[in-house]
């Protein structure tokens, strides 16, 4: 059997990470050999979990082709937020909690997709059922994942699953105070500072064909709105110049509050009637829409979207 590597979504996160690792490490018990590797450098909040439970980033990979021919995806199945060269290669599992769009295979695979708040928390039900010890300090990673992705359980995509699984691994990593803990990591990853225009605007972005249009979305956690607008015109040269580049014709800025689940929403392109559509709002003056509550890309961003431009 040869080697396979297993990798989470481009510019990634703490899931997409930590879901690499923990399933990677699953298929090893199992005697399979894989390799968890990363698309992308590790986030600052990423970075701030890797450190706190001593454990070292994946190895960053531009293509895979070259090295393997079967791969595991996790956190992510569209083509577009995988592997650059993933045409030529063979998915034998797929983990994700996406919808699923543009994902065909060649052959039968194993696949498990669920509507939980984070694939890590999937990861830990299939450790569970087959009776597979988590090291602590993976358990770590699997609790800063859940955390991340469900904005501390805050978020509309967490399922008493993910409650679940926070309580568990947050007992195996002997962390006391999940909450604390989890204040503290999320905060570590708003850190503007150290963050370049792009790196705000693109760091966490996705993009979605919906209904013919290219829509670049991204988002940025804050613990003050105020911060992330306060160079608004420098965001969106950036943006208009990703939009230039890359051939997007629409791009959001959802910028979340994490203390109260509140976001801004900044948008650069067109059309813009579609996005005032979906939110049920005018944009004001200076582009930007409140959304108050919303905190879910994938839950509460996307499907209204996707309603306003194939509906
Ligand atoms: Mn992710
Ligand atoms: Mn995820």
């Amino acid at each position: 059997m040869s080697k396979e590597l297993v990798f989470g979504h481009q510019k990634p996160d703490t899931d997409a990470i930590t879901a690499a690792m923990a399933f990677s490490y699953f298929q090893n018990q199992l005697g399979y050999e894989t390799e968890a590797v990363a698309l992308g450098e590790p986030n600052d909040e990423t970075k701030f979990a890797l450190k706190k439970f001593g454990l070292e980033a994946p190895r960053v990979i531009k293509t895979a082709a070259n090295e393997v021919d079967k791969v595991m995806l996790v956190d992510h199945n569209e083509p577009q937020q995988s592997v650059a060269d993933i045409d030529k290669l063979t998915v034998t599992h797929l983990v994700d909690h996406h919808r699923i769009a543009g994902f065909d295979t060649a052959q039968p695979l194993w696949a498990t997709v669920r509507p939980y708040g984070c694939v890590s928390t999937i990861i830990t039900e299939l450790f569970q059922q087959k009776h597979i010890d988590i090291p602590a300090n993976l358990a770590g990673m699997m609790l800063s994942a859940i955390i991340s992705d469900t904005l501390l359980l805050k978020s509309p995509t967490t399922t008493d699953h993910d409650r679940e699984a926070v309580k568990y691994l947050a007992k195996v990593a002997g962390v006391e105070d999940y909450e604390k803990y989890g204040i503290e990591m999320l905060k570590a990853g708003t850190n503007l500072d150290a963050k370049s225009d792009a790196d705000i605007v693109d760091g966490d972005a996705k993009t979605f064909e919906l209904g013919g249009t290219k829509v670049r979305i991204g988002q940025v956690n804050t613990v003050d709105l105020d911060d992330v607008f306060a160079c608004q015109a420098d965001l969106e040269k950036e943006m208009h110049s990703l939009m230039d580049a890359n051939g997007y014709d629409l791009f959001l800025l959802i910028a979340t509050n994490i203390l109260n689940s509140d976001s801004d929403l900044l948008v650069v392109g067109e059309p813009t009637a579609k996005v005032e559509e979906a939110f049920g709002k005018k944009l004001g003056d200076n582009n930007r829409m409140n959304l108050p509550g919303v905190v879910s890309r994938k839950k509460q961003v996307v499907p209204p979207l996707t309603d306003a431009f194939e509906g």
